[in-house]
């Protein structure tokens, strides 16, 4: 590598920068390492200027830079700190020092020293983080020319780097160091293994690039017609990722799908969502992966969202969809900023959003340019933190006066919850000691169960960061609401199975769920999509407004199961509301009547047409209907949802019909009890039907080898109110397991219900 190639990276960024100070740089670095060459045979010059690169590469400003070139010249030369000063000034001179301190810092003494090694660290960090990124570089080339050394030299320095530099870089965002910096120790680490899964990841990457490249054709052209701008990437997980998820989770390669990745780069944060909306419609999602960064970043910055899909062959793929800011974040982190952008400006929302250096802006609100950000960050944003290691020995900061409880809930939500005891330096503590600098923190965990209300109370102390407030009174909120979400299920799915209706509200829901307004946007904005979806569905008109007026109130419907279990919603208003039945005028093809009209069943607006109830479907009054024109037989009438009208092949032969007023008829219903057999059952099921002035024809009941019986019987019902409320009192008897509709479309397991 040449100073031009350096000087040519450089003005990428930055296109009119002075060249000079980078070649004096280089000129003064070179002659102060004259003489000096590595282990590899190159002379040692290329360490500090491939270490500038490596900087410029996440383009940094040039104080950066040049001193990346003569980081290593007090340290390993003979020419002092102040030639260094007098020639490129004091902030250049402040940055060489800082990382030459950095450099002198013995990880070796760490058990016994820990604590002022790491005061020193943080110090330096404080002073400028420009430090440790220049010290990150420095160890991420070190680590890439690691080769030379002699084993035991190769194991100790990759042991550290992935002990202390790599959770740095972490800490700091700075993705690429933090995968490059892991990758690395781990080749040194465990050769046998780093080999075996980059074996086996490549042959993966091979079959799956096809796939990848389908899946992205695929997705192009459906957020183009969605006018959707976006870039795609396939993605690969680094091969510590991997070997960390195949050890904590004991599984194989083959096992963890989320090696097939792809990520969407889009313009702007109304588009990620757009984007979400259109792969969940073109693929069903995997429950339970969706992840909004957007909405929630995470501690480093990073913003993304992230889901899983049943993609194309039915394959699980992830996918994470980010703008390009937010990819520069993600892969930058902290580095994004110092990165010019000439007569650019800074996002302020960005900084505010780095939760550890909140408290920072908060001291200093009105920080205007990067200038004084820079400044800013000298001040010594650590001094409030306490630095504890986990039994392992990784570092965790938490504020000061920070408890086990803290502790336990950084390392993760469900150790905080289950934690019952802790021992710090392996003596047991109270759960509200105070960590000091440097303990090693062991938590003592129960099997199960949750926080305790005690953690909450101010004046307990046992608690001090905020985060853990935050999980504790989530974990207890979520309590109530899973109750009430499942209560809330319970009741709706009851009430739709007896109706039902179970398909038409998954296809409601499903319109609602998965066109969402974006964040901070109106629901209106939606309407068109809801209504142009509804009608797909069948449902138009005042029908699809009532629809519309009513569920763009819920975003999912987890909202609905809740309503209902607080008591804000009943289940039947619910089923009510997929039921409001269609009074629009009709136009009914003119039929000539023949023979009797179907018993009590007008179709609106025509009077005594000769009609025919569907016997395969058996539509009653409230059930949504459509009538089919038959050839010499009038309009036969069935639910909407029946399988016989999906199948038509003619569509125009389907008319709209609706129910008519008229004197009260009554409609013959079959309906499906299962219970556990007993003497009496078919009686009592008798009692409750009368109860309700309905009469009941044909009952039969067969009893099964497993002590259930079903009985099957056929009730003159009024209309669907009163089969609701007659069904939900049949379910009310003892003994009776399930009581539905029987709709002649095979709900009910053919294996357990008797041949008719
Ligand atoms: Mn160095």
């Amino acid at each position: 590598m040449q100073i031009d190639d350096l000087v040519r990276q450089v003005q990428t960024y930055l296109p009119t920068v002075d060249p000079d100070p980078l070649r004096e740089a280089y000129a003064f670095a070179l002659a102060a390492h004259d003489g000096q060459v590595r282990l590899s045979g190159e002379p040692y010059v290329q360490h500090p200027l491939s270490t500038a690169m490596i900087l410029a590469g996440l383009n940094l400003d040039v104080d950066t830079v040049v001193a990346a070139l003569l980081h290593d010249v007090p340290e390993d030369t003979k020419v002092p700190l102040e030639h260094v000063r007098a020639k490129f000034g004091d902030e250049v001179a402040k940055l060489v020092d800082g990382v030459t301190k950095l450099s002198r810092i013995s990880w070796e003494n760490l058990e016994e020293e820990q604590a002022e090694s790491l005061r020193k660290m943080f110090l330096a960090m404080a002073e400028d983080v420009r430090v440790v990124m220049i010290k990150l570089a420095d160890r991420l080339h070190n680590m890439r020319t690691l080769f030379p050394l002699p084993r035991a030299k190769q194991h100790k320095i990759a042991r550290e780097t992935l002990e202390i530099y790599a959770p740095l870089a972490s800490r700091l965002g700075i993705w690429q160091f933090k995968w490059e910096l892991e990758d690395l120790s781990f080749r040194f680490l465990e050769p046998d293994e780093y080999r075996q899964i980059t074996e086996q990841v490549a042959a993966l990457k091979r079959s799956s690039e096809r796939y990848i490249s389908r899946v992205v054709r695929t997705l192009s052209a459906a957020l183009d017609q969605a006018g959707i701008e976006a870039q795609f990437q396939g993605r690969s997980k680094h091969v510590y990722s991997i070997y960390k998820k195949m050890r904590r989770k004991g599984q194989d390669l083959s096992q963890i799908y989320d090696l097939l990745a792809v990520r969407v780069i889009v313009k702007e944060v109304k588009d990620c969502y757009a984007a979400l909306g259109v792969i969940h419609s073109l693929w069903k999602p995997i429950p339970g992966e969706f992840d909004d960064y957007i909405a929630m970043p995470k501690e480093n910055l990073y913003q993304s969202l992230h889901t899983a899909v049943f993609c194309l062959d039915g394959l699980p793929l992830e996918v994470q969809i980010r703008t390009e800011a937010m990819h520069r974040v993600a892969e930058f982190g902290i580095a994004a900023h110092w990165r010019y952008k000439e007569g650019g400006k800074r996002d302020v929302s960005f900084d505010a959003k780095l939760a550890w250096l909140r408290q920072l802006m908060e001291w200093r609100k009105d920080i205007a340019d990067a200038q004084e950000f820079v400044e800013s960050l000298k001040t010594d944003i650590f001094q409030d933190q306490v630095y504890v290691f986990t039994p392992k020995g990784d570092i965790i900061d938490l504020p000061a006066g920070a408890t086990p409880i803290d502790f336990a809930y950084h390392i993760h939500t469900d150790i905080g919850h289950r934690c019952r005891g802790a021992k710090v330096n392996a003596r047991l503590v109270n759960l509200d000691y105070r960590l000091q600098n440097g303990d090693r923190v062991e938590i003592l965990t129960a099997k199960a169960g949750g926080p305790s209300r005690d953690w909450l109370n101010p004046n307990l102390n046992f608690i001090k960061s905020a985060h853990a407030r935050d999980k504790i009174r989530a974990w207890f909120r979520k309590q109530q609401q899973e109750e009430n979400i499942l209560k809330g299920k319970e009741q709706l799915d009851k009430e739709l199975r007896q109706l039902a209706l179970e398909q038409a509200f998954e296809d409601v829901i499903q319109v609602f769920e998965n066109n969402p307004p974006g964040p901070g946007e109106s629901p209106d904005k939606m309407l068109g999509k809801w209504h142009e979806e509804l009608k797909r569905l069948g449902y138009a008109g005042k029908k699809s407004e009532e629809l519309v007026s009513f569920f763009k109130k819920f975003t999912s419907r987890n909202e609905i199961y809740l309503a209902i279990g607080y008591g804000d919603l009943s289940a039947q208003q619910v089923a009510l509301r997929l039921l409001v039945m269609d009074e629009q005028p009709i136009t009914v093809p003119q039929v000539a009547p023949r023979g009797p009209a179907a018993a009590g069943l007008q179709v609106m607006g025509v009077g005594a047409l000769l009609t025919n109830l569907g016997r395969c479907c058996n539509p009653l009054p409230g059930d949504e209907i459509i009538g089919y024109v038959t050839r010499g037989k009038g309009i036969t009438v069935h639910r909407r949802d029946c399988r016989n009208v999906a199948k038509v092949d003619e569509p125009g032969r389907l008319v709209r019909v609706s129910w008519g007023g008229g004197p009260q008829q009554f409609y013959p219903v079959s309906i499906i009890v299962r219970a556990l057999d007993r003497e009496g059952l078919l009686r009592d099921v008798a009692t409750v039907v009368a109860e309700d002035k309905i009469s009941l024809a044909a009952a039969s009941a067969v009893a099964h080898g497993d002590h259930t019986a079903t009985i099957t019987a056929t009730l003159q019902i009024t209309g669907v109110e009163q089969l609701g409320r007659v069904l939900t009192k049949i379910e009310s008897i003892k003994d009776v397991i399930e009581v539905v509709r029987d709709t002649g479309q095979g709900k009910i397991d053919k294996a357990k219900t008797p041949a008719n």
